[in-house]
């Protein structure tokens, strides 16, 4: 099922999402907004979607970044961002540490924003402690993309959006970003 995905200006992504305990996240009714919200995510399609962006103010959310989307990509680019395919999960009442500075700066946008991208510096490495979809611990140490990815959904799950962290004057609709890219 497609879930509706709400856009920046809803208050609800402001707000600070609530955590999950374990029995909850076991029950039918977060199974079923994983499973929705995987479905939502791909069809955006997107790397990542948080809880938040559908209405839901819990501390969760769906990452994915299949290798099919990497095929509209340079080979340079992919390897300038360190962008290489991860499978499908769930981060659960996440707690990051940035392992490193935020000074990769990359353009990124958000599914809250459609038609919108910007630079935002970001860490190149991360660890985060945080549940799967089972209930269990799990500890992720991520670096180059997939670090990025993680900042940007747990920064969902705070109620912060990627504009608080741009570089303001890069800020452009895809149109122009993907012209600005041909040159
Ligand atoms: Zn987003």
């Amino acid at each position: 099922m497609l879930l509706k995905i709400v856009n920046v200006g809803d208050p609800i992504l402001r707000r600070k999402a609530r955590a999950l305990d374990p029995d909850e996240i076991r029950s039918a009714r977060i199974q079923d907004l994983i499973a929705w919200m995987r479905d939502t995510m791909h069809d955006a399609p997107g790397v990542g979607l948080a809880a938040p962006q559908v209405g839901e103010s819990l501390q969760f959310a769906v990452i994915e970044d299949r290798a099919e989307y990497h095929k509209n990509v340079s080979e340079a680019d992919l390897k300038e961002r360190e962008r290489k395919p991860v499978e499908f999960h769930v981060i659960i009442n996440p707690q990051i540490e940035l392992l490193a500075p935020p000074d990769v700066a990359f353009h990124e946008g958000c599914l809250s924003l459609p038609g919108f991208m910007a630079v935002v510096p970001r860490a190149r490495k991360v660890r985060v402690i945080c549940l799967d979809e089972r209930g269990k611990p799990r500890t992720i140490e991520a670096s180059g993309w997939y670090a990025r990815i993680l900042q940007h959904e747990i920064d969902h799950l705070d109620g912060r959006i990627y504009i608080d962290r741009m570089r303001s004057e890069s800020f452009s609709t895809l149109e122009n970003y993907q012209k600005s890219q041909k040159k």
